[in-house]
């Protein structure tokens, strides 16, 4: 390795090299690991919370946030205290989160799905109720650092959906609570909040304790104790997804600023260590006015040693011939976030099929969307943008079918379902529909 300030590991690729297709793999290969170890005792706290609600939880708490609380009531904020942490930030901050949340609110306001119903010629109404879910629980990180814009963007799908109660969770580890995560809550509805966190969080949301109200999904992410924990509980609550490390792939036409690509690498590789940035060009020269502008701006960043951990062995810069390889790799990859900085992104869409989310042209950098664009930044990681969707509103409702027979329809369809249910030798089932058919 390379020690000189300006320097810059990371792994070339190009589409025309023989070795190109398993190196592309072995660069998006991505396990979750959750190790027998890690199992057990999620499995143990689970099952002390469920056995022992709050004393459990509050002897966890001690013992793992390094707490030496008497109860859950220290563990419990009131809307008080929520309203109190907002009223109390800087001006400037408390500014930027109301626009953030407003136009967060806004995008969701647009996603909400709605009911319908049809009739029929003989009378009979078919359709689709959507209903929300009674109570969400919502996990906010808070070991290594704290996101209020993550509370934004799980907790205002959740309102927005018409979610009657919101109950949040967020460690204190050491009893440091953030200010701007609490002001957040306060912005987005959330209804209760207790300082928790882990696995016994999660378990405390999933079965109900004392204190802490069963919520029927929980969602939000956390380290490796809390998604083995959703995983675990996933059957008797919904859970959202279990996220990987976040992604980007920036394709450019070679015609954005250098400088400006390079930190919108960053920007994901800062996340951690295992966080991937994918750069691909058709243009060479582009590639590598791009690496330099990297070498030189790595020193500037305070997170540089875990971008720099991140870009040599997730990073990578690929040189592909053309547009169509481009599009190729991008449906390939599915990435979480894909930055289309080129002339005319709007053309290039009806060909990308799987990407969380899209930015289109040079103007767009990802990390607005991080705080402020209004769509929701938790998106499918690991190339699982291939069968899911960004976090929305629709997480948050549910839909019954709706089906009433006229007497004619009954008729109609006794007909069929009894030729088909004795096919089955379902008696019960024929007679049923039979009884309703009319001469
Ligand atoms: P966290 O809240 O997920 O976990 C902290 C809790 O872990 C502690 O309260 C404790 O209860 C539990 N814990 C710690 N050590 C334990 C042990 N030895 N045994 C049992 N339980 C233990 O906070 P974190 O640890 O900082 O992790 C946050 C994670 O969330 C990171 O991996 C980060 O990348 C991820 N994250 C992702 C997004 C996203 O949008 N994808 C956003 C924010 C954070």
């Amino acid at each position: 390795r390379e020690a000189s300030a300006n320097s810059l590991e990371i792994n070339r690729l190009a589409t025309s090299d023989g070795d190109f297709d398993t190196r592309l793999e072995a660069l998006l290969a991505w396990e979750g690991v959750s190790d027998a170890e890690v199992q057990q005792r999620v499995s143990g706290i689970l099952a002390a919370v469920q056995q022992r609600g709050d004393a459990a939880l509050v002897e966890y708490s001690n013992r793992l946030d390094r707490l030496s609380v008497a109860g859950m009531a220290e563990l419990t904020l009131d809307a008080e205290r929520l309203r109190q942490a907002h009223d109390n930030l800087p001006a400037e901050q408390r500014e930027a989160l109301a626009h953030a949340a407003e136009r967060i609110r806004h995008y969701h306001e647009q996603q909400k799905p709605t009911s319908w119903q049809y009739t029929e010629a003989d009378g009979t109404v078919l359709g689709q109720q959507v209903t929300p879910l009674d109570r969400a629980g919502i996990y906010v990180p808070g070991g290594k650092a704290a996101y209020p814009s993550s509370v934004l963007m799980n907790a205002i799908p959740a309102h927005v959906a018409g979610v009657a109660e919101i109950v949040m969770v967020v460690p204190t580890p050491d009893g440091v609570l953030n200010d701007l995560v609490l002001a957040a809550a306060y912005l987005a509805g959330v209804d209760h909040v207790f300082t928790i966190g882990g696995a016994q969080a999660v378990a405390a949301l999933a079965y109900g304790t004392e204190t802490v109200p069963r919520v029927d999904k929980i969602v939000g992410p956390g380290n490796i104790y809390v998604a083995t924990a959703k995983r675990a509980v996933f059957g008797r609550v919904g859970i959202d997804m279990i996220a990987g490390p976040s992604e980007i792939l920036v394709v450019s036409d070679g015609q954005t600023d250098a400088d400006w690509l390079a930190m919108d690498l960053f920007s994901q590789a800062e996340h951690d260590e295992d966080a991937q940035a994918i750069l691909i060009s058709w243009d060479a020269e582009h590639l590598e006015a791009v690496a330099e502008a990297m070498a030189r701006q790595l020193p500037t960043l305070e997170r540089e040693n875990i971008v720099r951990a991140s870009l040599a062995s997730r990073g990578a810069l690929i040189h592909c011939r053309d547009q169509d390889e481009a599009l190729a790799l991008i449906n390939r990859v599915a990435p979480e976030h894909l930055e289309l900085s080129v002339a005319e992104p709007q053309a290039w869409l009806p060909q990308v099929r799987h990407a969380g989310a899209i930015f289109m042209g040079r103007h767009t950098a990802e990390a607005l969307g991080d705080y402020c664009a209004g769509p929701n930044h938790v998106l499918p990681t690991s190339g699982t943008a291939r069968f899911s969707s960004p976090l929305g509103v629709y997480d948050f409702q549910k839909r019954s079918s709706l089906i009433q027979c006229s007497p004619q329809g009954a008729s109609r369809l006794g007909t069929t379902a009894s030729v088909l249910a004795r096919g089955e030798s379902l008696t019960a089932h024929a007679r049923s529909a039979e009884y309703r058919i009319r001469d």
